[in-house]
C-alpha cells in the first residue's frame, strides 16, 4: 500500500515529465493499411490443467502477446517508437535506425521498418538465439553479434556499438527503447487498456517478466491509476540485478532465459509500482515453458515460463474467486533450436534423459 501511495509522485516524474502522454486512440480498422496496423489486440486465455495440477484456487489468465505479428510483446513498442519519431519529425523514410535489443524489439521495429521504408541496424549480443537473427536478417536488418559478458557501459556492448553508429554514420537514429517514453506508453495506452477492457476491470494480481521495463511501468502506472489495490508483481532472473529489495538480487553469473534481466536500472524502469518481486532460475523458466505448450497449448518463449513458474508461486497465495493475469511475452518460433529441444534441454543439464532409440518403449 505505501508502494501505492508513493508511486503517485512517480507518476508525471521522469519519463512523463520529458513526454507528455499523449493518449493514442487506435480505431480498430476493417482492412489495414499495413503491418503497424497489425499490432496490438492480442487474446486472452484461461490457464487451466496447470492450475489444475497445482492445486490452484484462483483464476488465472493468459495475455497472448506472443500472438503479435513479429511473435512478441515488443511489437507494440517498435511500432509506437516508430510511429512516433515519424510525427515529430525526428526520422524521415530512408534513414537508417540502430537498436541495441535481446532481439525481440529488433523484430518488432525491424518489421514495421520494412513496411514504412527505414533502414536497420540491430547490435545484439551473442547469447540470443540464431532464430532471431534469422528473422532480423529475413526483415532485411543488418546484424551485427556483440560479447555478451561486456557490460553495457562497454564500448563494443550491444549499446556501445548502437550508440557509436549513431555517431559515425549520417541519417543514423537510435530509438533507445532504455530511455524512450514511447515504450511504456505503448503498454499504458495498449497492453494495459486491452487487459482492462478485456477483464472488464476485475482483477486482482498481474505477473510479468521485465527487461527494459517498459511493459512493467506502463501496465502498473495504468492499474495503480484505476485501482491501487491492484499487485503488479515482477519476475527477474538470478543474476539479473533488477528486483528489490537489492538483497534479492545475491546470485552472481548468466543465465540462458532472454529478453529479462539487467545488468543496470533501464530509465523507462519504475520500480515504484511493483509491489513484489520473484527471482527464478533456467530450469523452472524452461520447464513451465515447455509445460504451457504442453498441457496448455500455448507456444511460448522462456520468459513466459518463468512468469508462469512466479505466478503459481504467487497463486498459492490467492483464493477462489480472485483473478490473475500473466503476461505469455513472446512466441516458441525464436527458441526452435533452444527450449523446445531435448537435445538443447539435455545438453545444458535442464533434463535427465532424453528419447534413445534403443529398447524404446512408448510412454503414453
Ligand atoms: N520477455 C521477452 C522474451 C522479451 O524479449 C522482453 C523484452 N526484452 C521481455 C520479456 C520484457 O519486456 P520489457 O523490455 O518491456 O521489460
Amino acid at each position: 500500500e505505501g508502494l501505492a501511495v508513493e508511486c503517485k509522485w512517480a507518476r508525471g516524474e521522469g519519463i512523463t515529465k520529458e513526454c507528455p502522454h499523449i493518449y493514442e486512440k487506435r480505431e480498430k480498422k476493417l482492412i489495414c493499411d499495413d503491418v503497424t496496423d497489425i499490432v496490438g489486440n492480442t487474446p486472452m486465455v484461461r490457464i487451466n490443467s496447470i492450475t489444475q495440477s497445482e492445486g490452484i484456487k484462483c483464476e488465472i489468465v493468459a495475455k497472448c502477446e506472443f500472438l503479435n505479428p513479429g511473435g512478441s510483446v515488443k511489437d507494440r513498442i517498435g511500432r509506437r517508437m516508430l510511429l512516433d519519431a515519424e510525427k515529430s519529425g525526428k526520422i524521415k523514410k530512408g534513414d537508417i535506425l540502430v537498436e541495441p535489443t535481446s532481439g525481440n524489439t529488433g523484430i518488432g521495429l525491424s518489421m514495421c521498418a520494412a513496411a514504412r521504408g527505414y533502414k536497420m541496424i540491430i547490435t545484439m549480443p551473442e547469447k540470443m538465439s540464431a532464430e532471431k537473427e534469422n528473422t532480423l536478417r529475413g526483415l532485411g536488418a543488418e546484424v551485427v553479434r556483440t560479447p555478451t559478458e561486456l557490460p553495457t557501459e562497454h564500448i563494443d556492448s550491444h549499446m556501445g556499438l548502437a550508440y557509436k553508429f549513431t555517431q559515425d554514420l549520417e541519417n543514423c537514429h537510435m530509438l533507445d527503447q532504455y530511455s524512450n517514453p514511447s515504450n511504456p506508453m505503448s503498454h499504458y495506452d495498449g497492453t494495459a487498456q486491452e487487459i482492462w477492457d478485456q477483464c472488464e476491470g476485475k482483477i486482482d494480481t498481474i505477473v510479468l517478466g521485465v527487461g527494459t521495463g517498459g511493459t512493467v511501468t506502463g501496465i502498473a502506472r495504468f492499474f495503480k491509476d484505476k485501482n491501487p489495490d491492484i499487485k503488479i508483481v515482477g519476475v527477474d532472473p538470478h543474476g539479473s540485478i533488477l528486483a528489490e529489495p537489492a538483497e534479492l538480487n545475491t546470485h552472481e553469473g548468466s543465465y540462458l532465459v532472454e529478453g529479462v534481466g539487467y545488468d543496470f536500472i533501464p530509465r523507462v524502469l519504475d520500480r515504484c509500482p511493483i509491489d513484489k518481486w520473484y527471482k527464478n532460475n533456467d530450469k523452472d523458466s524452461f520447464h513451465y515453458a515447455r509445460r504451457l505448450m504442453k498441457e496448455e497449448g500455448l507456444m511460448v518463449g522462456g520468459s513466459c515460463g518463468g512468469v508462469m513458474w512466479a505466478a503459481i508461486e504467487e497463486a498459492k497465495n490467492m483464493a477462489e474467486g480472485q483473478r490473475m493475469v500473466v503476461i505469455l511475452h513472446d512466441s516458441i518460433r525464436n527458441y526452435m533450436t533452444k527450449h523446445l529441444s531435448d537435445d538443447w534441454m539435455y545438453l545444458n543439464g535442464f533434463i535427465e534423459e532424453k528419447n534413445v532409440v534403443e529398447n524404446y518403449t512408448p510412454k503414453l
